[in-house]
C-alpha cells in the first residue's frame, strides 16, 4: 500500500478544516495516510487527525517558532524515511509557501491548487483548474513521489473514527526564515477562502454602505463570509482580503451568491468551482448568469433584503 504524507495545520491543537480535507483526499486514494504537524499543541491535533483517517501522526517538536524552510527540510526527511508516494498540503498561505520547498528537497514535481486526486495503478491522477478555471488539466504523476496543494473546499472531510499512532521528532531549529508572529487584520472574521458559504458584492451595490445588505444576508445564513469584486476593493469599499478572483482569493464554497457583480472573467476565475452559484443582478444579460445555477434578475436592494427575511424565517422554524 502506498503512503501519502499530509501537512496538517492547526491552531493550538485544533486542526484546520482545509487540512482535514487534505487527509480525506489522500485517504480516498486508498493510501495509508500519515499526518505531520508542527508547533504548540501539535500532539493535541493527533486525535482529530486519527478520527479523519490518518493512521500515524508525526509531531515536529522543540522549535519555538515556525520556520518554513526548516519545516520543509524536516518534512522531506520524514517523507524519505517513510518512502511516501505523495505529499499534500492545503493551498493555504502556509501550504503554498511550504509545498514548493518540500518538492525541491524531494526533487519532485508540484501540482498546485488541485481539485481532484485518485490512484491509477502505480501512479496518481491529479486534476487542477487551468486558464483561470476555463479548463481542467488532468495530469498523471509518474515519478516516485509527487507533491500537491489542494484547493480549499474541493474535497469533503470524512470522519472515519480511527486512532492515529503518534510519534515525535525534533524539529530543525536552524531555519533562515522565522515567523515571529501573525497579526490578524480583521479579528474573528471567517476567511472567504475557507467559508462554506460566500456572499459577494460588486459595484452594483453603489457605495460602501450598500454592503450592509450583504452583511445582513451573511449573518442570517450563518457560517458565511463576505466576498467582493476587485472593482469595489480597488475603490476602497472593502478590504483586499475579501477580494475573489484572479488577483484575489480562489474560493470554492458549497454556495456562492454574487450580488451586483457582472461576472468578468477575472472574477469568475476565483469562484467558478463553487458548488451552487446564485447570481442577483438587474441586467438580464450580465455574464454571471451564464455560469449561475440560479439567477434572480432584479434590484439587489429589493431582492437581498427579501432573501434575508426569508432565510431568517426559515431558520426560526428549522
Ligand atoms: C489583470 C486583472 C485582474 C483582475 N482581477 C480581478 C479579481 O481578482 N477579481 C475581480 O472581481 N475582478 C478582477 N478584475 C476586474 C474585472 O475585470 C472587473 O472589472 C470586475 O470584476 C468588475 O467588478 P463588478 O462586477 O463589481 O463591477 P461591474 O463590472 O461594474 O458590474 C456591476 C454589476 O452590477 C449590476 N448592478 C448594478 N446595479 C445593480 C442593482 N441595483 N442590483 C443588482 N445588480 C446591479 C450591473 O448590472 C453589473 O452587472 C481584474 C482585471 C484585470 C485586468
Amino acid at each position: 500500500m502506498s503512503t501519502i504524507l499530509v501537512f496538517a495545520e492547526h491552531g493550538a491543537g485544533t486542526v484546520r478544516r482545509a487540512s482535514l480535507e487534505c487527509i480525506a483526499a489522500a485517504k480516498a486514494t486508498g493510501s495509508d495516510v500519515v499526518a505531520i504537524v508542527t508547533g504548540q499543541g501539535a500532539t493535541d491535533a493527533a486525535e482529530s487527525l486519527g478520527n479523519h483517517g490518518a493512521s500515524r501522526v508525526v509531531c515536529l517538536t522543540g522549535a519555538d517558532q515556525y520556520s518554513p524552510d526548516a519545516t520543509g527540510v524536516d518534512i522531506a526527511a520524514v517523507a524519505c524515511d517513510l518512502g511516501v508516494r505523495g505529499f499534500l498540503a492545503a493551498a493555504t498561505s502556509t501550504g503554498k509557501d511550504l509545498a514548493p520547498r518540500v518538492a525541491m528537497h524531494l526533487d519532485s514535481v508540484l501540482f498546485s491548487d488541485c481539485t481532484g486526486l485518485e490512484a491509477a495503478g502505480d501512479s496518481f491522477k491529479i486534476s487542477r483548474p487551468w486558464l483561470a478555471g476555463k479548463a481542467i488539466a488532468n495530469c498523471t504523476s509518474t515519478g516516485p513521489v509527487f507533491c500537491a496543494t489542494t484547493r480549499l473546499n474541493s474535497f469533503a472531510t470524512n470522519e472515519v473514527g480511527g486512532t492515529a499512532e503518534v510519534s515525535e521528532r525534533p524539529a530543525s531549529t536552524d531555519g533562515k526564515v522565522i515567523v515571529t508572529g501573525i497579526t490578524a487584520k480583521e479579528g474573528g472574521k471567517l476567511d472567504v477562502a475557507e467559508a462554506p458559504i460566500v456572499v459577494s458584492g460588486g459595484r452594483g451595490l453603489k457605495e460602501p454602505e450598500g454592503f450592509k445588505i450583504i452583511e445582513d444576508l451573511a449573518e442570517a445564513l450563518g457560517n458565511t463570509a463576505v466576498g467582493a469584486s476587485r472593482a469595489v476593493v480597488d475603490a476602497g469599499w472593502r478590504p483586499h482580503s475579501e477580494q475573489v478572483g484572479q488577483t484575489g482569493k480562489v474560493v470554492s464554497p458549497g454556495l456562492y451568491i454574487a450580488v451586483g457583480i457582472s461576472g468578468a472573467i477575472q472574477h469568475i476565475a476565483g469562484m467558478k468551482t463553487s458548488g451552487v452559484i446564485v447570481a442577483i443582478n438587474k441586467d438580464p444579460d450580465a455574464p454571471i448568469f451564464k455560469l449561475a445555477d440560479y439567477g434572480i434578475v432584479g434590484d439587489a436592494f429589493e431582492v437581498v433584503p427579501a432573501l434575508t427575511a426569508a432565510v431568517k424565517e426559515l431558520m426560526a422554524t428549522a
